[in-house]
């Protein structure tokens, strides 16, 4: 690997020069005024990036995105509660684990590998028994497979039950209005669309989500817990410091730089996450026009179901999955399969964060997945699909 290689795998991604700048320094202590501040406005623009209403609660911990989703589980479901998760990929698998550890009961909708399971069929099994939350990964890294968090959401909240989103791998690229569609968690962590490194668990609590909590029987592990890092929260929005388990300082600053950034992002006429969401949906169509033109399938089975942040896409007959490191060696690193008995049957590129404000950064990625396919015997022009995916850019 080489400074200038380009890391397009479904995160980590690749940062801003002004995020790299943000966190390029000695860490400040959890105390220090500027960080007071980039921890204050951080929590600020973070109901912003999230759409959510001015009385929600945004969470800023050290830890992953497996930390956030215990996190959301811990705090909305005691043992012997009732969960429904959309089941969508090894993220689903994953979650469900966690409901079960946690005690609560769980009913799985499933649907086959590329496929989401029909609103309509989850809204079967919430008519059958009553659910007291509704789980669903935003969009699933390990098939690329987009639910319909809308209409889900809606769903749950008609049924009285909170609804929680995985979406580490969608968080500030796919469209999610947490107050408009009454969505009660979403959660996500900071290395990928959120474009800064690995490190912070983040997440927004509705106001029901969080009277939800005040109501548990059994409290969820102390550094999970929301009543534990509410006042912290308070505090730093208030501008004041405070100490319960120490905050990871220097993400935070990177945070910060991020979430400015992708606020004061605009695209054509369109300003914020409208731009924003924009920009990741021009992406997803420039890649998936260059994968067309490569004559390459995707996993995901319907067009609608596909997500934007990120591309699953079938390896062609008679080329095997070693052309993940061919790719690599044009300088582009991408990533092989995930989902359990196929990884070597599809490879995944991340098209998320700071590289969807950069579309000559796609077309470099288009064209060394192209040149790899190519010297592996697969028959298509490189020339085409660059051409393709730089005319899907130039008509937005
Ligand atoms: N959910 C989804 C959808 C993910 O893509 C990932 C990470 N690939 C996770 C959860 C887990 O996040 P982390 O690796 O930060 O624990």
């Amino acid at each position: 690997m080489h400074d200038d290689d380009l890391l397009m795998i479904p995160g980590p991604v690749e940062v801003s020069p002004a995020v790299t700048r943000a966190t390029d320094g000695p860490p400040p202590s959890h105390l220090d005024d500027a960080f007071i501040e980039s921890f204050g406005r951080s929590l600020e623009m973070m109901r912003e990036v999230w759409c959510a209403s001015d009385d929600s609660q945004p969470f800023i911990v050290a830890g992953s995105g497996t930390l956030a989703m215990e996190m959301a589980v811990g705090n909305l479901l005691d043992p012997g509660d009732r969960a429904v998760v959309v089941h969508t990929g090894y993220f689903s698998d994953r979650m469900a684990t966690m409901i079960r550890r946690r005690g609560a009961e769980v009913t799985e909708v499933e649907a086959d590998p590329g496929a989401a399971p029909a609103v309509e069929e989850v809204e079967r099994v919430l008519d059958e028994q009553p659910a007291d939350a509704l789980f669903a990964t935003h969009v699933d890294t390990s098939t690329g497979v987009r639910v319909d968090a809308e209409r889900l959401a809606k769903l749950a909240d008609q049924r009285d039950a909170v609804s929680v989103f995985d979406g580490v791998c969608a968080t500030a690229g796919e469209e999610f209005r947490m107050a408009d569609w009454g969505a009660d968690a979403y959660v996500t962590a900071s290395q990928k669309a959120i474009g800064v490194a690995p490190g912070l668990c983040l997440m927004v609590a509705s106001p029901r989500a969080l009277r939800r909590r005040s109501k548990l029987e059994t409290p969820p592990p102390l550094n999970v817990d929301w009543k534990k890092w509410r006042p912290i929260m308070d505090a730093y929005e208030e501008r004041d410091g405070s100490y319960f388990s120490t905050p990871a300082t220097t993400l935070v600053q990177g945070l910060e730089a991020s979430l400015a950034e992708i606020l004061e992002y605009s695209l054509g006429a369109r300003n914020g996450m409208d731009a924003r969401f924009a920009a990741h949906e021009r992406a997803g169509k420039a890649m998936r026009a260059a994968w067309e033109a490569l004559d390459l399938e995707l996993v995901p089975e319907q067009p609608e179901r596909t997500s934007d942040t990120l591309s699953a896409v079938q390896i062609p007959e008679g080329v095997d999955a070693s052309v993940v490191d061919s790719i690599g060696a044009h300088g582009v690193t991408v990533a092989g399969g995930l989902y359990p008995g196929l990884e070597d049957t599809y490879f995944r590129v991340g098209h998320m964060g700071h590289v969807v404000t950069r579309p000559e950064l796609l077309v470099r990625t288009v064209r060394a997945v192209g040149e790899a396919l190519v010297e592996h015997g697969h028959e298509a022009s490189v020339a085409e699909a660059a051409s393709a995916a730089e005319q899907h850019i130039e008509s937005y």
